[in-house]
């Protein structure tokens, strides 16, 4: 349930531009980057998601957040501020969703175990391991980041298709973030 009185910002659907530029490390972890947190925490509750990246609520900056109980269970928030991803082991294919694509799933290929550092909310860092689904929700998240969406891993082919697929609901005007303004 929402108790903050931050409001909520729309999440931001593909292809608009701040989804497909590199977004910009934090300087400083100070009250605006928490007040940033706690905004989309309560978008990706409100969607709800798993997985959540700044530039999908329209701000450049390098943090994403992952819970995968969408904030069913508590204690189940990652907060990655900076984010680099230091290593990567082994392969899986799953099913992938993303807020900024609506209704459409692809099956990915992603590692299947990561080892990330990152800042915490308090600025200290700190090292994550991750394996099966956490794994490929924080790197789909450190991707967005990074200026590129889970489209990158799919053939250009199937690529080509699903962009054909989303032109026409645009058109349609059935191309609607779970979180609108
Ligand atoms: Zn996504």
């Amino acid at each position: 349930k929402r108790s903050s009185t931050v409001p909520l910002l729309p999440i931001v659907l593909y292809p608009d531009p701040v989804l497909l530029e590199a977004t910009e490390a934090v300087d400083e972890v100070d009250a605006e980057v928490r007040r940033l947190v706690r905004n989309m925490v309560d978008t990706m509750y409100a969607a709800p998601g798993i997985g959540l990246a700044a530039n999908q609520i329209g701000v450049p900056a390098r943090v994403c957040i992952v819970d995968l109980t969408a904030g069913e269970k508590s204690g189940e928030l990652k907060v990655l501020i900076n984010p680099e991803v230091k290593a990567i082991d082994g392969s899986q294919i799953g099913e992938e969703g993303c807020l900024s694509f609506p209704d459409i799933t692809l099956e990915i290929e992603r590692p299947l175990r990561t080892t990330i550092e990152a800042l915490d909310l308090d600025g200290a860092k700190y090292v994550i391991e991750a394996d099966g689904l956490l794994a490929r929700a924080m790197l789909h998240e450190i991707e967005h980041l990074e200026g590129h969406t889970f489209l990158r891993n799919i053939s250009p082919v199937r690529r080509e298709m699903v962009k054909r697929r989303i032109r026409k609901r645009i058109k349609a005007g059935d191309w609607i973030a779970a979180v609108a303004p």
